[in-house]
């Protein structure tokens, strides 16, 4: 996302929609972002891409602007996608479109050798696992109305990036996946911090993940810890950027201890650094 540029679309005569993309082209796993600037008569409702509906929200601390993050999916293919906004026009509804471009990210792959116990998985682990996912899916596909977010997010943990995000990944020559967060280095023990506001809406030991934290910043945004040895937060608590949340570990499915640190929007697992960056950068540019 190192480009930004305005995109006017032409209604008619009388009337352009002014509306900022973050970039036309976005790889696989990343997220766009549109920023519409309040028109007088305009009301900007949604954007609809592949039949799925995205509300175009309030900007989180701009008045005079609305938003929407667009995630793209790690398994989506080459493309050019057709963007349909929806907007009310005078109370007219009328629709506009444009295309984006999704281009292959061009991931690496990594062969992972894991205890085969945590591989080929029991009846009762399956079915662990399984609930697990189907909780924490429940969780990501909910979308709060209000933001809790008004500055840049931080960085759980200052530390070396071990494994990126989007590393195809094959487990002992069977499961198949792909990294679905980023890894900091983090011996057992280290204070791990919240990245922006928001709430705690998971904090329990899982399967695959260990103890887990996520955090729900609002907007359909969460933030994902895991692998962690120790909670200082409990579900429910409204927490506060740079806040500790609890201690990183080695629990879970891990090859030893780290941060496993992962990004929801709308219920797409997307690269969590690069959807900081393009918040940082667009939406609290110059708020720290
Ligand atoms: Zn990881």
């Amino acid at each position: 996302m190192r480009f930004f540029y305005f995109l006017l679309v032409c209604i008619s005569t009388l009337n352009a929609l002014d509306i900022a993309i973050s970039s036309s082209i976005i790889p696989n796993g990343k997220t766009a972002l549109f920023e519409f600037k309040k028109e007088k008569n305009i009301h900007y409702n949604n954007v609809v891409v592949d039949n799925k509906r995205y509300t175009i929200l309030q900007h989180p601390v701009d008045a005079h602007k609305m938003y929407v993050l667009l995630p793209i999916s790690y398994y989506e293919k080459p493309n050019d996608k057709k963007v349909t906004l929806n907007y009310k026009d005078k109370n007219v509804e009328k629709n506009t479109m444009f295309f984006l471009r999704v281009e292959d990210a061009k991931y690496a792959k990594e062969t992972l050798q894991v205890d085969n116990s945590k591989v080929s998985l029991d009846k009762k682990d399956k079915k662990r696992a399984s609930l697990e996912y189907k909780e924490a899916m429940d969780i990501y596909n909910t979308s709060t109305q209000k933001s809790y977010i008004s500055s840049k997010f931080i960085l759980p943990l200052d530390t070396k990036i071990t494994s990126e995000f989007g590393k195809a990944r094959v487990y002992n020559d069977t499961l198949k996946g792909y990294h679905s967060g980023t890894d900091f280095r983090a011996k057992v023990g280290v204070p791990i911090k919240a990245s922006n506001d928001g709430v705690v809406v998971l904090a329990k030991d899982r399967f695959y993940s260990g103890g887990s934290i996520v955090i729900d910043h609002g907007h359909g945004i969460y933030t994902c810890y895991f692998h962690m040895s120790k909670f200082d937060v409990e579900k429910g608590q409204r927490v506060k950027k740079a806040q500790t949340i609890g201690l990183s570990g080695d629990s879970g499915r891990v090859t030893g201890p780290h941060l496993h640190f992962s990004a929801r929007v709308s219920g797409v697992q997307v690269d969590p650094l690069q959807l900081i960056t393009l918040m940082n950068k667009n939406l609290f540019k110059g708020i720290e």
